[in-house]
């Protein structure tokens, strides 16, 4: 007997009709001799709509109080879904994410899973229940609700997955895999069959939101082979799993824009050891996360730095910032938040030479400006003014031939795939 986990999206469970069919969806599962644990996320955009009505209320709500109300979208979700399964016959029981024995640490918002205990889930498993677990939360050590971050019941399904030492993770959504780049943007952009962890690792941080990172990250620690598939129709989705030979012969596996970018520069700052060091403590104790930092060459004794921060972060980063331009004696600093980072991703960069040039290229005849660069052994970003964002995406995935029909006309007169 296999055991699966299979956690479903906000979308795939957005009403009641959706409901009954991943239901039917999950029972078809264990009918088939599995055992079976759900993971499911908050119906729709009920999140979203949690949060608005908190605004409305306070426009800064205490974090505490932010999980305990977010918490509740995924324990409405994993009781009606229970529901469902009960008036298909099936045995199955709901479980909140401390139900579930699943131990986070004390950050509110942002919490990490530190432990699980899944002897309750083992036990229901045995009689014969599918348990179906609120994701995105669980118990911190004061005893109180924690969520995981947006798009956390990824993580919930990959940490069940890893201690139960499940068979199967499956993350079942309202599209059919992951892809070459965001086909609402892209017409042509095209579904693949795997990619490394990586590369998945490096799309989600950069913007591409199939998977929360934490539960990539989570998989490949613990080697979870996620499928990443449609919910909607029964058919397979793309492998997340450890980098193989074949991998490397895609240069360029996927293209990710992220639009919530801030920039930050701080000028005329004094060139002396211990200032970048005072700057990027200050942020770290503000818990704000700095993504791309670019120094510039100094001149006369001073040098202007400028990072990136998420969009969300960019006032709590002011509020850090405007007291430091004067204790560190810069002259000022400059906020943006019109921006968006492109990244172009895949494990092929690291055996091929000229990405850099051909992307800076391909921005430059479509006259749009870089702001920021940064690379990493398997990345190339640049920072670019959002307006810009969904042609930057759509030249680039043309002039890497990353699409379905580039790749249909190189491949045919060849007789040979390049890459698959
Ligand atoms: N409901 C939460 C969110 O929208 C968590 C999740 O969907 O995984 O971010
Ligand atoms: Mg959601």
């Amino acid at each position: 007997m296999a055991l699966y986990v299979q956690k479903y999206g906000g979308s795939s469970v957005a009403d009641a009709e959706c409901m009954r069919r991943v239901a039917q969806r999950v029972f078809d599962t264990q009918k088939a001799g599995n055992q079976v644990v759900v993971v499911v996320s908050a119906m729709g955009d009920t999140t979203d709509d949690l949060i608005a009505l908190a605004k409305q209320v306070n426009p800064e709500p205490d974090e505490r109080e932010m999980d305990s109300l977010m918490a509740t979208g995924e324990m409405a979700s994993s009781a009606i879904l229970t529901m469902a399964l009960h008036s298909l016959g099936a045995k199955a029981i709901s479980m909140t994410g401390q139900q579930a024995g699943i131990q986070v640490d004390g950050t509110h918002l942002k919490a990490k899973i530190e432990k699980i205990n899944p002897s309750r889930i083992r036990q229901h498993l045995k009689q014969g229940y599918i348990v179906v677990v609120a994701g995105f939360q669980g118990m911190n050590p004061d005893a109180d609700v924690a969520t995981l971050g947006r798009g956390g019941s990824d993580t919930t399904a990959v940490a069940l997955a890893a201690v139960l030492k499940a068979d199967r993770c499956q993350i079942l959504k309202d599209v059919d895999g992951v892809f070459t780049a965001n086909p609402r943007v892209v017409p042509t952009a095209r579904k693949l069959d795997e990619i490394a962890y990586e590369e998945m690792l490096e799309l989600a941080s950069c913007g591409a939101e199939v998977l929360q990172s934490r539960a990539v990250e989570f998989a490949k620690n613990y080697n979870v082979v996620l499928e990443v598939m449609s919910s909607f129709e029964v058919k397979p989705g793309t492998l997340v799993r450890e980098e193989n030979k074949q991998m490397e012969q895609m240069i360029i596996r996927g293209i990710a824009a992220d639009k919530n970018q801030a920039k930050v520069t701080l000028l005329s700052v004094p060139d002396t050891p211990g200032v970048a060091a005072k700057i990027f403590k200050a942020l770290g104790n503000a818990k704000v996360n700095v993504d791309m930092i670019v120094q510039n060459v100094s001149a006369a004794g001073v040098t202007d730095i400028s990072f990136t921060v998420a969009k969300d972060d960019l006032n709590k980063t002011k509020r850090v910032v405007e007291p430091l331009v004067r204790d560190i004696r810069a002259t000022g600093a400059n906020f943006s938040d019109d921006l968006a980072k492109v990244s172009l991703v895949g494990v092929g960069m690291k055996s091929h030479s000229g990405v850099a040039f051909k992307m800076f290229d391909v921005l430059a005849a479509n006259k749009i400006n870089i702001e920021m660069i940064s690379t990493s052994e398997i990345k190339l970003s640049v920072v670019i003014l959002a307006k810009d964002t969904d042609r930057a995406v759509r030249a680039l995935h043309e002039a890497f031939g990353m699409g379905v029909r580039a790749r249909q006309a190189k491949a045919a007169p060849k007789k040979k795939t390049a890459r698959r």
